[in-house]
């Protein structure tokens, strides 16, 4: 499980990386107002300046990530289930964990609330890449951890966290540097 979490790392990485340059291609002025198409509007998730919350965006939006559905694929990967562990056999992909996994309902609810006045109806696309549900999926990725390595290492217990945490600097995801150490430090746990 290890080595291919090392490797799933550098996958996404490149996908963050690929994905960021992309946007900057895309937005020579940086930071004003773009017509057309919403992927080439400014991000608000890359102007959260988190990297853990941007990566694991990056890993939802490509479907390369933590998560069963992409892991198992991996050469040298211990767990062979494509499957979540909410045991109602769902692939346990970006689709079902933001959408329908059991064990993530209070968060959802949450977001539904917190998403209401645009979205009343959550829509993978729209949290994904659209500007008005940023804060609501950094709501919902800081309180369940998902698709972060420390999730998929059985570190964190998302029950615990209350959901009415700070969206800036939220206690659970610490500051940027520590975010950093989880990212650079604790590869070899
Ligand atoms: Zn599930």
């Amino acid at each position: 499980m290890q080595t291919s979490l090392s490797y799933l790392k550098r996958i996404v990485r490149a996908k963050m990386i690929e994905e960021w340059k992309d946007w900057w291609h895309k937005h020579p002025n940086k930071g004003h107002e773009y017509s057309g198409p919403f992927l080439s509007k400014p991000n608000a998730l890359f102007k959260t300046g988190n990297r853990l919350l941007i990566a694991t965006a990056v890993q939802l939006r490509t479907s390369h990530g933590y998560f069963n559905s992409y892991l198992h694929k991996i050469p040298g990967n211990d767990s062979s289930t494509p499957y979540c562990s909410c045991r109602r056999g769902f692939l346990e992909n970006p689709r079902h964990l933001l959408l329908q996994c059991s064990e993530y309902k209070d968060q959802r609810n949450h977001l539904r609330n917190l998403l209401h006045h645009k979205n009343p109806k959550l829509n993978l696309q729209s949290l994904l890449y659209s500007d008005g549900c940023t804060h609501g999926l950094e709501y919902f990725l800081k309180s369940t951890m998902i698709a972060t390595r420390q999730w998929k290492l059985g570190n964190t217990t998302p029950s615990q966290i209350p959901p009415n945490y700070s969206t800036r600097q939220g206690r659970c995801w610490g500051t940027l540097q520590e975010v950093e150490d989880e990212h650079e430090e604790r590869e070899e746990l």
